[in-house]
């Protein structure tokens, strides 16, 4: 097997070091140690010699998840994965359009059932029988997303969600959607495997990652999703437990106007809407654009976009949380996907009133 992949990556100039360099990347993408490296190699080493096929189909979205992807910070894992890996269909980089390209999906389906990932970026508008989106002509009519999903998502090995509004409808499905925004959790069978990779946009780690991680141990992948069928490697922490300014959030030091400036720290961005304590991901330390800065870093509140309730439940996003009393310390958590706001609003509260108070808050209401 190695020898097959070391004649390929002759072919493509690439020495087998440098091959095991990218294994490298990939392992600390993952957050492994050097210690599965070799596992890596491998996994990327059947890869090159299956080529596992991918459909990656575009609804009711921006196509941001697209882009933000193709900005991927590891350009060499993505060429891997993308060399590695047989696209099939993706509207953005295919070079062919209309039948052409959606006979594609057609030859997957009658070659290729149950051993194709299907990604699926933005949810199924479902009203109107689907016409709010259609792609493709057949017999004449046109071909909505919901009848592609329909078709193909029974037929898929699994199938990966990109970003939020494609795993739990997010900004589309906001306000009283018009369309019967849908998740791709409400659409297709509920056996399939599915991945939900949230964010608005998915950070391109996080794509790439579940890529790398259903490639080397599909199992163990499935095995550790959380209960919104996300990742845990990704998102297995609040934003909040990782945050640098969490020592001015636990000091009782927030940022009240944009203006205000703290010469020696920068102040916590609670008050201005930070959904960081309710909110999984590993920004803070994955950080975005080649791993330049991410929202905190930059003074822009988390808005909570790795989040099952975000859009609509985490909006207006420059207001601070609700249900989270600060004055009379009665955190109301029961709302669906506040689950971290309890220990966080005492913490709160107990600063708070303790500031208003002009004393020191006592040990115990930390
Ligand atoms: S999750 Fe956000 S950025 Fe990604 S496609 Fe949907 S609306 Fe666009
Ligand atoms: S509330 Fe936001 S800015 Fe403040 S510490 Fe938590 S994550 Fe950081």
């Amino acid at each position: 097997m190695m020898q097959e992949v070391k004649s390929q990556l002759e072919k493509k100039g690439m020495t087998r070091r440098q091959f095991l360099r990218y294994a490298g990347a990939a392992a600390a993408l993952l957050g492994l140690s050097e210690a599965f490296i070799p596992q890596i190699a491998e996994a990327l080493a059947q890869a090159a010699a299956g080529k596992p096929p991918v459909i990656w189909l575009q609804g009711q979205n921006c196509t941001g998840c697209s882009i933000s992807f193709l900005n991927s910070n590891y350009p060499e894992v993505a060429e891997v994965i993308l060399d590695k890996l047989s696209v099939r269909y993706h509207p953005n980089v295919m070079a062919a359009s209309g039948g052409l390209a959606t006979g594609v999906l057609d030859d997957t389906l009658a070659k290729l059932a149950d051993q194709f990932v299907l990604v699926l970026e933005g949810p199924i508008p479902t009203k109107e029988n689907g016409r709010y989106c259609t792609f493709g002509v057949k017999n004449g009519k046109d071909v909505t997303y919901e009848e592609w999903v329909n078709e193909l998502a029974p037929k898929a090995a699994a199938i990966i969600a990109n970003g939020n509004c494609a795993s739990y409808g997010g900004i589309p499905a906001a306000n009283a959607s018009v369309t019967g925004t849908t998740p791709v959790s409400g659409i297709i069978p509920k056996d399939k495997p599915l991945i939900n990779v949230g964010g608005c946009p998915s950070n391109p780690d996080w794509i790439i990652g579940t890529v790398l991680a259903y490639l080397t141990d599909k199992k163990n992948l499935l095995a550790n999703l959380d209960s919104f069928k996300r990742p845990k490697l990704f998102f297995g922490e609040t934003i909040h437990e990782n945050c640098p300014r969490r020592g001015a959030f636990d000091a009782g030091l927030f940022l009240e106007d944009w203006n205000d400036v703290n010469p020696d720290f920068e102040l916590c961005m609670f008050k201005k809407g930070c959904k960081g304590p309710v909110t999984y991901a590993d920004c803070p330390t994955r950080r975005w654009n080649s791993k330049v800065n991410w929202c905190v870093g930059v003074n822009a509140p988390c808005h909570g976009c790795a989040e099952p309730t975000f859009y609509e439940a985490l909006s207006p996003l420059y207001e601070p949380l609700p249900n989270v009393n600060m004055i009379g310390l009665t955190p109301a958590v029961d709302t669906i996907g506040w689950v971290a706001a309890g220990a966080t609003a005492v913490g709160v509260g107990a600063h708070y009133l303790a500031k208003q108070l002009g004393k020191k808050p006592e040990a115990g209401e930390e």
